[in-house]
Formats: C-alpha cells, sequence, structure tokens
C-alpha cells in the first residue's frame, strides 16, 4: 500500500483589500498546519500585518479574510470559512493515510454528503475491476451460498438481471479504471 500526500492549498486573502481594489493574499499549504487554531491564527495575524501591495496606499483597518482559491480539496463552494477548508482538508487525509486516492474521496463526497472516513468505511464492500465482477462475486459468495449452492440455481442463474436489481442498492463510484462499491444504507 502506498501513502500519497497530496497538495491541498487555499488562498487566503484580505476581504478589506479586495473590497479597496488591492489584491492582497497568500497562498497556504494545509499541510503545514497542525490544526485550525493554528490556520486561523496565521490568518489574523496576517490580517494585521502590513500587507498590502501598493506602497503609497495602505488599506485601513483589515479583519475579514475570504478564502479566493483553493487547490486539491475538491469544490469547496463560494464563501467556505476556515473551519470548512480545514474539515475538507483532515477528511482527504484521512483518506490517503488510510491508502486511498484523494479522487475517490471526492467521488465520494460528490455521491454522499457526510464527507467523514468513517461513514465511507461503513458504506464500502470493495473495490473491483468492473460492476459484472462485483455481481459475479456477491452472487457467488452470497446468493448460492445462501442456496446451499444449488448446482440448478447456479447454471440457470440470470446475472444480468441480478446485477441491475442489486444496483439499486448501492452506489457505484468509478475511479481511475476501478469501481468502488458503496452502500446506500
Ligand atoms: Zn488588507
Ligand atoms: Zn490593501
Amino acid at each position: 500500500m502506498t501513502i500519497t500526500t497530496s497538495s491541498r492549498r487555499i488562498f487566503i486573502g484580505c476581504l478589506s483589500c479586495y473590497n479597496n481594489g488591492c489584491i492582497c493574499g497568500e497562498w497556504k499549504d494545509l499541510n503545514d498546519f497542525e490544526s485550525v487554531d493554528e490556520l486561523k491564527a496565521w490568518t489574523y495575524d496576517y490580517l494585521k500585518s502590513n500587507h498590502c501591495e501598493t506602497e503609497d496606499f495602505k488599506c485601513e483597518g483589515c479583519d475579514e479574510y475570504e478564502i479566493q482559491d483553493s487547490e486539491g480539496l475538491g469544490n469547496l463552494g463560494n464563501y467556505a470559512s476556515l473551519d470548512e477548508a480545514f474539515k475538507r482538508h483532515e477528511s482527504i487525509k484521512e483518506f490517503e493515510d488510510n491508502g486511498y486516492d484523494a479522487e475517490v474521496y471526492t467521488a465520494y463526497i460528490n455521491e454522499f454528503h457526510e464527507g467523514s472516513f468513517e461513514d465511507f468505511q461503513d458504506r464500502f464492500q470493495g473495490c473491483y475491476n468492473s460492476y459484472e465482477d462485483y455481481v459475479y462475486e456477491y452472487v457467488n459468495d452470497v446468493v448460492f451460498c445462501d442456496a446451499g449452492n444449488n448446482e440448478t440455481l447456479m447454471r440457470y442463474f440470470d446475472y444480468q438481471s441480478f446485477g441491475r436489481d442489486l444496483s439499486y442498492d448501492i452506489t457505484e463510484l468509478y475511479v481511475g479504471n476501478q469501481v468502488y462499491i458503496l452502500n446506500n444504507y
């Protein structure tokens, strides 16, 4: 199992400056912060600092930040807070620490909105080369086994129509060449 750490960055802009037509901000890599409190401390120090880009003009009373761009965090939406961005970062990190690509997290959060690794684990049934592989394994391990491996049933079993019915209970996440199977309930 390889553990990858992707870069997850946000551009923290000064909103007060932005409203004065002065674009000030910095890209920060969230891996450099131990906690959201550290990130907030950095942000408020930055707002208090002498950060205006223009020499002859200084904005007054900079006290509001805005996350103006991000990388590696999926779609954060507009007006995300530092708390939301950091929570997203920690969730992706937890996926990666457990050997899953960040793309698995992104595909997962697009379908389910809980976003926690624990919820993912509760739903996760396995990772296959195709949905048909999953159906085949499920039928062999669960259905045939429950039926005492009845030979007639095994010979005439309709995998296709069974697979269609099974698909109502699960969600397929396609990532790379693999499909991750998750229970809907
Ligand atoms: Zn400012
Ligand atoms: Zn400014």
